[in-house]
């Protein structure tokens, strides 16, 4: 029987910008195909495909040179965020990486992209994502439901602000919660949001 391929999203983790290291692409080199093509994606991250054979090596592997990986498909996606350019901890680079471990991988109703800013100028692009997370002094406000392709792109409405990192990942699991409910299989976020309704969202989540 022919050997199954897993795909993988790979990165390097949440750090100031998006590297990867010498010693993680050897890593990488380890576990694939000399001629297997690797995707480069908008959201900066490299699918591969791994033989299921060897998935468990690899993942130890990744773990040991500080490589992230994701499933492929209806998941919630890795959160992509800002170069935190002004600091680690003014920008709430640690809240970025808990709120990553808590969501990423989740299964939804349709792929989802969440993003991180650290300050109001934006640069992780938070309210054209599903999902987007801007810190503004020592608070974060939740936007939701940002759509950046296609003919239906928006922005994400201003869902809750003021936020500590605790409310924000309560409020955050709420509402991947509620998708995960009701949402139509393959319903994309921003859809969801339209037919079941931005405030009856509000109502149910915020208490
Ligand atoms: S959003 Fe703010 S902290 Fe993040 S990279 Fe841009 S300017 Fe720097």
């Amino acid at each position: 029987m022919s050997e199954r391929y897993i795909p993988l999203a790979i990165n390097g983790g949440i750090s100031h910008g998006s590297w990867l290291k010498p010693n993680q692409l050897l890593a990488l080199g380890e576990y694939l195909e000399e001629d297997q093509e690797i995707e480069l994606t908008t959201l900066q991250q490299l699918i591969v495909k791994v033989p299921e054979s060897q998935l468990e090596d690899a993942k130890k592997k990744f773990d040991e040179v500080g490589l992230k990986y994701y499933k492929v498909g209806n998941f919630v996606k890795s959160l992509r965020t800002c170069n935190f350019c002004k600091g680690e901890e003014e920008e709430g680079m640690p809240v970025a990486k808990g709120l990553n471990e808590r969501i990423a991988g989740q299964e939804v109703p349709f792929t989802l992209r969440p993003a991180y800013t650290g300050c109001p100028v934006g640069c992780g692009e938070p309210l054209i994502n599903d999902i987007g997370v801007m810190k503004k002094k020592d608070r974060y406000q939740l936007y939701i439901g940002g759509q950046a392709k296609g003919y239906n792109a928006k922005v994400g409405q201003l869902f809750a602000e003021d936020l500590t990192p605790d409310e924000l990942y309560e409020l955050v699991d709420k509402v991947l919660e509620l998708y995960r409910q009701h949402g139509r299989k393959r319903e994309k976020f921003p859809k969801f949001i339209s037919r079941y309704g931005f405030e009856n969202i509000r109502e149910e989540v915020i208490v």
